[in-house]
């Protein structure tokens, strides 16, 4: 395969910048383009090693560097390696990426070091694709999942429901091929235990997803509610809480602001338009058509009222709002005397999603957020022990083997012959391969490399 070249660390001003060669002729080029302090041939210095010197075009000196040498079978992509550490500067970094390229490396593609570490057969397709996501975590619990994936979790929870197929799948084929043979015949009960075993396995794995996703990026909450009703107060009270970890990530609109919260392990996506808790003013312009806007994209409502007052026509279009979505109705300001209650028969439908609270005297927090670890079953990850499928494009892959491991039990329900059974588990064996990538056609794995950064 040819030498690829790329700058690995992030564009922009840095202590420190690396550039990523692989491929055969990698100590070639470096060797055109580095003076070490002390100098040895290729064969004498072994992998993992870091030497000192030069990078020199024309034999003028352009940076004073570091390279780590790697040595293949033993290195990120599996081929030759070096990475370069230079001074971290713009100018620098291309500068010693083209004399790169100049003497013979090629501009790597984004993502294209960890394919190569995939066609070598280090990772399989999904450590590759967790490498994506231990890059784009923007929480410890994503970064965790991550972990875990590239690990090789998934791919061996994989590759256990493979093997039970398979070993069902010669059975059947010998007894299809060698009926002369004296082999143990396998029953259909044998077929339909494996089928539920794998099943439920799946089911399992299917069912990790909506955790995966709350995982990744929190429950997208929306708060709502008529101005003064206490929104701003409501949001200080969650973000100020002791337990709250805080990550301020950049919201979809541009007038909007999300940030990450995770209280009592919640992660909670929590959408604020930006003019609540800067200008008082723009309140009063954040209407009814907003929250619907706002609402429609949100896992979960929270309501807020001032149930010092009676409803008003605004706060019953909220209620409006709310009863079509997961949504909390937050009954606020109970430290003064309250003109609603949970008991308002308007506030029916919601059932035990009715909280009293009061904002401004932090009363009624914990209850909040025990109804939300209650609404979305969170008490269930166990993000330790259990795998939590985070992609979606495994997830759909879990679902199309489900599908196709029940066609198998219905041919074997309606007593057809063995071998169309084979035709479904084949199916189903393709679905998992394609997880783990040894089935996955080359569109996909050039769409999934293509996601990569460069330098990757
Ligand atoms: P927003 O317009 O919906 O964001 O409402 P704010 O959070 O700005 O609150 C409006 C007013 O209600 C402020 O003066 C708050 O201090 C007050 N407020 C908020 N929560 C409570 C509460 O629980 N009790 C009382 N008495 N006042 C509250």
């Amino acid at each position: 395969m040819s030498t690829i070249a790329s700058i690995s660390t992030a564009p922009g001003i840095g202590g420190i910048g690396i550039i990523r060669m692989s491929g055969e002729n990698t100590f070639k080029v470096l060797d055109k383009i580095f003076r070490a302090k002390s100098p040895k041939n290729i064969e004498e210095i072994p992998g993992y090693t870091i030497k000192y010197g030069h990078i020199v075009d024309e034999e003028k000196n352009i940076d004073e560097v570091l390279v780590s040498y790697f040595k293949a079978p033993k290195s990120y992509t599996t081929e030759d390696m070096c990475e370069i550490n230079s001074h971290g500067g713009t100018v620098i970094m291309r500068k010693i990426l083209e004399l790169c390229l100049k003497n013979g490396a090629e501009l790597a593609e984004p993502g294209e070091f960890t394919k190569r570490a995939f066609l070598g057969g280090r990772i399989d397709l999904s450590q590759a694709e967790s490498i994506i996501d231990i890059i784009n975590a923007k929480s410890d619990r994503e970064a965790k999942e991550g972990i875990k994936q590239l690990e090789g979790f998934l791919s061996e929870k994989i590759n256990e429901i493979k093997n039970d197929l398979l070993e069902i799948m010669t059975n059947i084929e010998v007894s299809i091929d060698y009926p002369e043979y004296d082999t143990p015949d396998i029953t259909n009960n044998d077929i339909l235990s494996t089928i539920e075993k794998s099943r439920i396995k799946l089911e399992n794995l299917k069912k990790s997803f909506d955790n995966g996703k709350i995982i990744r990026q929190g429950i997208k909450t929306v708060i709502i509610g008529k101005p003064n009703a206490g929104k701003s107060s409501l949001l200080n009270a969650i973000l100020k809480e002791d337990r709250a970890i805080v990550t301020e990530i950049e919201g979809t609109t541009r007038d909007t602001i999300e940030e990450f919260v995770t209280i009592n392990g919640i992660p909670l996506n929590l959408i604020d338009t930006a003019g609540i808790r800067e200008a008082k003013d723009e309140v009063e312009m954040i209407g009814i058509e907003k929250s619907k806007k706002l609402a429609e994209s949100a896992d979960l409502i929270i309501a807020i009222f001032d149930s010092s007052k009676d409803f008003s026509k605004e706060d019953l279009e909220i209620l409006e709002i709310a009863k079509n979505k997961k949504s909390i109705i937050i009954l606020n300001k109970i430290d003064l005397e309250q003109k609603i209650t949970a008991e308002n028969p308007k506030l029916e439908v919601f059932d035990k999603n009715v909280i009293n609270l009061s904002a401004k005297n932090k009363i009624g927090l914990e209850t909040l957020f025990k109804r939300i670890t209650d609404m979305f079953n969170l008490d269930e990850i166990n993000l330790d022990n259990d795998i939590v499928i985070t992609n979606e494009r495994h997830k759909n892959l879990i679902s199309k083997a489900i599908e196709n491991l029940n066609k198998a039990e219905n041919i074997l329900k309606d007593g057809m012959p063995v071998d169309i059974i084979a035709i479904s588990l084949k199916d189903v064996l393709a679905n998992l391969g394609a997880i783990t990538g040894e089935e996955a056609g080359e569109e996909i794995i050039n769409e999934i490399f293509a996601r990569f950064c460069l330098g990757k």
